[in-house]
């Protein structure tokens, strides 16, 4: 098919829920993809965060051959045996007791939520089910992590949500206690706020938030979908912090291209919480997934990619704050890591830089309002990076000339 007749057929067939990129994606490799024009891109968007090791990392393709040619499914009524590999590295990295896969990361929010719930109804009883989410955050499409969304757009046509829940602004510590009461059972937060627009938890906040969840009993849940698994220069985000949460959710780069989430529950909370028949997925960890992610942590840690994020994330800081310094229309250079924004102010539209950048070769995102948002394979260079700065910079004097 060429690139036109793909993109009528998808519109004329797939519901329209995203304004697409006007090009058909064919194949990758490393940082590179290709269209099916024959047209290569340098991608700083990794499949939104997920291509942490880029296209066809050495040994991810033979792991997941050799898993396809035993087998891709058996249920969760059964062991195998990369179920209890996927489960040790991922538990034993976040330092945690135990884990669920899922199938998405809205799967894990809605895993997590209920682990929260059921840990109270186990200790307290009815009733102490709310929770405490926070503005402009982000946890998925499902009906209970829109319910946790800080974002009126996203919730407003689907009301009635989930009930108990309440927003607090973002690193606001005070706004949570003016939240709390004995019915509160849960915080939940993203570790660095994604599609909020590339937002770092501040240090002072997230410490006393875990003392007072710690205190009152409640249980802090740390949505690290986009944020964890190395982007931030470390393998959790929260390892910055000094804290741990009582359940991890993650996704995205967890299986590095197949479509697995999961929550990791504390000891305290797998203890006592869901137990045999309280939650359950067809799919969740099949043996193909968590294939991938126990081979995912075998490669993070043979090719050292976390410590190549926290070597090479300074570079990056710095292209970026460059460009912010020579174009008065950024206003802000936020992130951490491999995981950055450059937010603009209203008279450039992010999504026609990121239009731009696309016609000249570099696939780039945007978050929040009016942020171009940078998500790399962890795997960038110096090289790479000095190749989108310098397609940034001609999208940029194109905007600073008035022809975006
Ligand atoms: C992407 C994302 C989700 C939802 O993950 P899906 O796999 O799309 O369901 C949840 N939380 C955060 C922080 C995300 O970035």
């Amino acid at each position: 098919m060429t690139q036109s007749e793909i993109i009528s057929q998808t519109e004329q067939y797939v519901l329209h829920t995203y304004n697409r990129f006007p090009v058909a994606l064919d194949r990758g490799n490393g940082m590179r993809v290709w269209d099916t024009e024959g047209r290569s891109y340098l991608d700083f968007m990794s499949g939104i965060g997920v291509y942490a090791l880029g296209y066809h990392y050495p040994g991810y393709d033979e792991a997941l051959t050799a898993q396809l040619q035993k087998t891709l499914h058996t249920s969760n009524l059964y062991y195998h045996e990369p179920l209890a590999e996927a489960a040790r590295k991922l538990v034993t990295s976040a330092g945690l007791d135990k884990v669920f896969f899922t199938n998405s990361g809205a799967e894990a929010i809605e895993g997590a939520i209920k682990a929260a719930r059921k840990y109270s109804f186990a200790k307290y009883g009815p009733g102490r089910s709310g929770i405490i989410a926070m503005n402009d955050s982000f946890h998925g499409r499902t009906v209970g992590a829109v319910s946790v969304t800080g974002n009126e757009h996203y919730q407003e046509p689907f009301r009635p949500l989930m009930q108990g829940v309440s927003f607090a602004a973002y690193n606001s510590i005070s706004g949570v206690r003016e939240l709390l009461s004995d019915q509160t059972c849960a915080v939940i937060l993203e570790t660095l706020q994604g599609e909020g627009g590339i937002f770092p938890a501040e240090k002072a906040c997230l410490k006393e938030l875990r003392a007072l969840c710690t205190e009152r009993d409640i249980v802090l849940i740390l949505d690290e979908v986009q944020c964890g698994m190395g982007r931030t220069g470390h393998m959790w985000a929260y390892e910055a912090y000094g804290i741990k949460p009582d359940i991890l959710c993650c996704a995205k780069a967890l299986g590095c291209g197949v479509p697995v989430g999961a929550f990791v529950l504390s000891e305290k909370i797998s203890s006592s919480s869901l137990a045999a028949g309280d939650h359950g997925s067809t799919y969740g960890g099949n043996p193909f997934v968590t294939a991938a992610v126990s081979t995912v942590f075998d490669l993070f840690e043979s090719g050292g990619i976390v410590r190549h994020v926290r070597d090479t994330a300074p570079y990056l800081e710095e292209q970026l704050d460059r460009l912010k310094d020579s174009y008065g229309f950024i206003t802000e250079h936020r992130g951490a890591g491999f995981m950055r924004g450059l937010e603009l102010d209203p008279s450039v539209p992010a999504g026609k830089v990121a239009a731009r950048a696309l016609e000249k070769g570099l696939l780039i995102i945007t978050a929040g309002h009016n942020v171009l948002r940078f998500l790399p394979p962890l795997i960038a260079g110096k090289d790479e990076i000095d190749e989108a700065a310098g397609i940034l910079a001609a999208c940029f004097d194109e905007a600073a000339e008035g022809n975006l």
